[in-house]
């Protein structure tokens, strides 16, 4: 076997006009391991080369079109293909024919008829050769990679003390508070602060190297930011907070610390670089942005509040509480398209006080008022379904909606509604009807359709009502539209 391992099999090319030769020299190599291409003349050979780089060509002196010569000066002419070696093999056995082809650029030569196991070794040796070749000139690349990196950082003496002044100079003038502590020692004693932060804070830097950046926060060490730093700190970890310090002279301000580790080549941690804003004007807007914010969302729930109280005052009678006229209307006509479709009974029953007039001129109009109310919310306790709605329809008469309910049922809420008042026992002396105010009630009941009249129930209604008041008062009428 040869010196190549399976997975770097060396790629010869192997170029002999003869096909037989070609052939045998060939699987001759094959056999030993080598990855084998062939040509059978010299141009064959170029497009072979152009497509993979060979590492070791072997070329028969005499080739027909492209002969030997001119391909091997082809060849090493290229940057691409002059370090390839190549193996010359022919018949002429003359020493000035050796020099001359080693002259152009061979490797080697074998006098055929050459023995295989001959050709064997010359081949191990020029791959040898190429391969010591190749490494050294990869050692050679990377070291002037090298040189060229160094070319770029390596800086004069003089250079580096004016980058470094440049930097002071920058550090000094800036107006962020830039420190350095020294996190050798236990206590990460300060070891610089620039002007910035002498402005920021109040404090010389006489007055507090060699302190624990500690004495910024005074007794105010309860707070998130100066536990994330803790824990940078104590993980060598770089981490950017705000915190509340304080200057010299006592005053609050919010600063924002962000710090960086340094460490030295041999990886220990050397020191900390704090940076300081002094972010209260940021803070400021903050606060007032959520003051506004919070104003805001007082605002919508006031107003939230008004278009309720707007809606109710909208919907809602003013004396007695129940709904006005406005609202009745309005779901009159929205039950009404709905029962349309639905085909289910709509109910109205409308209710007038007996001899109203009557009782305000006796008791006088606040007691009138009072009484309304009474009767009101009398009338609204008998009805309990969501849907039904209880209205005052104008004056002292009141107006009681009730979808999906046949007549039998509107006549019996009607029958409570009347009880339940008589039975208030508001005296009523100048009724002719009872010695307590009364009630009449007329109920309608229909099934509404397209060709029907939202209004002839409201008429039939108080056609009942008006029935009820002529039969005497204090009494339920109910009348039934067959429409269908
Ligand atoms: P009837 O039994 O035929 O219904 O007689 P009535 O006196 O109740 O009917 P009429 O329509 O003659 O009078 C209605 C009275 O209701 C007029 C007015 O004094 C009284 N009224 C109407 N609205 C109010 C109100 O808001 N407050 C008070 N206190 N009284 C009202
Ligand atoms: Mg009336
Ligand atoms: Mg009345």
């Amino acid at each position: 076997m040869n010196q190549y391992s399976s997975s770097e099999k060396a790629n010869i090319l192997v170029i002999d006009d003869s096909p037989d030769e070609l052939r045998l020299l060939s699987n001759f190599l094959k056999d030993q391991g080598y990855y084998i291409r062939q040509a059978l003349d010299g141009e064959m050979a170029l497009l072979a080369i152009q497509t993979i780089l060979p590492d070791l060509i072997l070329l028969e002196t005499s080739l027909p079109r492209l002969n030997g010569d001119e391909l091997c000066r082809l060849l090493k002419n290229d940057e691409k293909t002059q370090a390839i070696p190549l193996i010359f093999f022919g018949t002429l056995d003359d020493v000035a024919e050796r020099i001359r082809l080693f002259k152009l650029g061979g490797s080697d030569y074998l006098l055929k008829p050459y023995s295989l196991e001959e050709i064997l070794v010359r081949v191990e040796e020029q791959l040898r050769i190429k391969k010591r070749w190749d490494c050294l000139n990869q050692k050679i690349h990377q070291l002037q990679e090298q040189i060229k990196t160094q070319k770029i950082t390596n800086t004069t003496p003089q250079q580096d003390s004016q980058e470094l002044e440049l930097l002071k100079n920058a550090i000094a003038a800036t107006h962020n508070g830039i420190v350095i502590t020294d996190a050798s020692q236990p206590h990460h004693p300060l070891i610089y602060v620039n002007r910035g932060f002498e402005e920021m804070t109040g404090y010389t830097s006489a007055e507090i190297i060699g302190r624990n950046c500690r004495f910024l926060q005074g007794n105010d060490r309860e707070q998130e930011g100066i536990e994330i730093m803790r824990i940078a700190i104590q993980d060598q970890k770089e981490c950017c907070v705000i915190v509340r310090n304080y200057r010299k002279n006592g005053s609050l301000f919010w600063n924002e610390i962000s710090i960086s580790p340094i460490f030295d080549q041999q990886g220990n941690l050397t020191y900390f670089i704090g940076v300081l804003t002094d972010v209260s004007e940021r803070k400021r807007a903050d606060e007032e942005l959520e003051r506004v914010q919070s104003s805001v969302r007082q605002m919508n729930r006031e107003l939230y509040r008004l278009n309720n109280e707007l809606h109710r005052l909208a919907n809602l009678d003013g004396l007695t509480g129940v709904a006005n006229r406005r609202c009745f209307d309005e779901y009159f006509d929205q039950e009404w398209n709905r029962l349309i479709q639905e085909q289910l009974p709509l109910s109205l029953i409308v209710a007038d006080i007996d001899f109203f007039k009557l009782f305000n001129d006796t008791y006088l109009h606040l007691k009138g008022d009072d009484c309304l109310k009474t009767v009101a919310q009398t009338i609204n306790s008998c009805v309990h379904r969501s849907t039904d709605l209880v209205a005052r329809s104008g004056g002292e008469e009141f107006a009681i909606l009730l979808p999906n309910t046949p007549i039998e049922g509107a006549i019996k809420v009607a029958e409570m509604i009347r009880k339940k008042i008589h039975q208030l026992q508001i005296p009523h002396q100048k009724s002719s009807v009872s010695e307590y105010v009364t009630l009449s009630l007329g109920v309608a009941t229909l099934i509404p359709t397209e060709n029907v009249a939202l209004t002839s129930l409201m008429a039939a209604a108080d056609q009942a009502l008006y029935l009820a008041k002529k039969q005497g008062r204090n009494c339920v009428i109910a009348s039934q539209i067959n429409n269908h």
